[in-house]
């Protein structure tokens, strides 16, 4: 028997939840495009963009996912030939670092694993080795939505510095804006990027990209730069068309007014706290199952994984037979995993994703925790007992906290 009727919950590192003021505030005829309310709230929009990115420079958006975002940051600031340095910690980095081949730069990576974040030390020495300053960027993923590691922005940036090297630093935010705390002008990133169906709970179809003066004035020789993606019109628009070279994506933008509302409501600390917490409820869970069965947390240290995505492994098939059995009796559906293996292997069917990013509460976190314990009994795939109890001791110690800004580390590393 299926207990899945009712409201399905899409519990994957994007698309997220979309929250339902967000879907009404898109329910509506087509608005006018040449004057009032919705020039004032495309306008609007910008500073709030720029305060959940923690910059004071530049920001544009597209009508694009995260995907094209790729394409905007490279062709804005790269010649083809030009030399970059990719960090990679998971399949994302890998597939920005393809776009950037493609594109015809010369792209030298330095890979971490799967399973542990960017070592700083490494990348001093790699720029530090580059003594003719031909690398151009540096490229970083903030969380790998495929392993779920998270990097230490500011020590890349201070690795960056260390090396007295002039390369310009871009850093992949799709899977941690509005999630995990991002400081673009205090950690000295010159370009970021977004998509909206992440962190940003509205569905899929806006990307943002952030924009350092530095990266503005280098960039302007870019001869990769192409008519679409261009992001000097983008970042100083006067006229509605100009912000998204043509016609506006009109009701996304009335969606995305919504979420940043409630983003703001809420306050970015409390966002990031409540990240933070939730994560820890699934490890605590997940430690405790782990004891008596064969489930793995893809990151071992917590101090390095991402408060918006865990990837975890079991052996295979079991993380097939659950991600199924989940969505087809309990209404919940985990993510597939990406990268981890290769898609036509047994092995694939072991990895498994749980998203938790944007738009979901303590209620959804423990539903989806007892769900997995409840598949867990009835395909008879050995676990420990009292996942659960573990994450719900875990939620009421942090309950009575008053949920001060945090690197989250501190919050969920016990
Ligand atoms: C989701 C994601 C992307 C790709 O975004 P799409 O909107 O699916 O094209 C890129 N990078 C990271 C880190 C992501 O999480």
């Amino acid at each position: 028997m299926s207990f899945a009727n009712g409201r399905h919950y899409l519990a994957i590192p994007g698309p997220s939840v979309i929250p339902d003021p967000v879907l009404q505030a898109m329910q509506r005829p087509a608005p006018n495009i040449y004057t009032g309310e919705l020039v004032e709230l495309t306008h609007g929009l910008v500073p709030d963009l720029k305060t959940i990115a923690g910059t004071q420079q530049h920001v544009g958006m597209y009508i694009s996912n995260g995907h094209g975002l790729w394409e905007a940051a490279l062709t804005n600031i790269l010649s083809r030939g030009d030399k970059i340095l990719v960090c990679l910690t998971g399949e994302f980095g890998v597939g920005w670092a393809d776009v950037a081949t493609q594109l015809g730069a010369q792209v030298q990576t330095l890979d971490f694993g799967k399973k542990s974040p960017i070592d700083p030390a490494q990348v001093e020495q790699a720029l530090r080795a580059d003594t003719g300053h031909d690398i151009k960027a540096v490229l970083v993923t903030h969380v790998d939505t495929a392993t779920s590691l998270r990097n230490d922005i500011d020590g890349v940036r201070k690795a960056i510095d260390a090396a007295g090297h002039p390369a310009l630093y871009a850093v992949d935010c799709v899977a941690s804006m509005g999630c995990e705390r991002f400081e673009m002008d205090a950690w000295g990133v010159d370009v970021a990027i977004a998509a909206s169906q992440k962190g940003l709970m509205t569905p899929a179809g806006m990307g943002f990209i952030w924009v350092s003066d530095k990266a503005l004035e280098v960039g302007q020789s870019a001869n990769m730069r192409t008519p679409y993606w261009d992001w000097n019109l983008r970042t100083n628009p006067v006229h509605l068309y100009e912000f998204f070279g043509g016609t506006p994506p009109t009701q996304h933008l009335y969606g995305l007014r919504k979420a940043v509302d409630m983003m703001l409501e809420e306050g970015l600390d409390n966002i990031f706290a409540r990240h933070a917490a939730l994560a820890g409820a699934y490890w605590a869970a997940a430690d405790v199952w782990a004891q008596g069965g064969d489930l793995v947390l893809n990151v071992p240290d917590a101090q390095h994984r991402s408060h918006a995505v865990t990837a975890l492994k079991l052996n295979e098939p079991d993380g097939t037979r659950l991600r199924d059995w989940l969505t087809e009796h309990m209404g919940i559906t985990l993510g597939i995993p990406l990268g981890m293996a290769p898609w036509d292997t047994d092995e694939w069917h072991g990895y498994f994703r749980i998203g938790h990013m944007g738009y979901f509460n303590a209620q959804m976190v423990l539903g989806v925790i007892g769900a997995i314990e409840t598949a867990f009994i009835a395909l008879d795939i050995p676990h420990g007992a009292g996942g659960a109890r573990a994450a719900a001791k875990f939620l009421a110690s942090k309950s009575g906290q008053t949920l001060a800004p945090t690197d989250a580390s501190a919050c969920c590393s016990d």
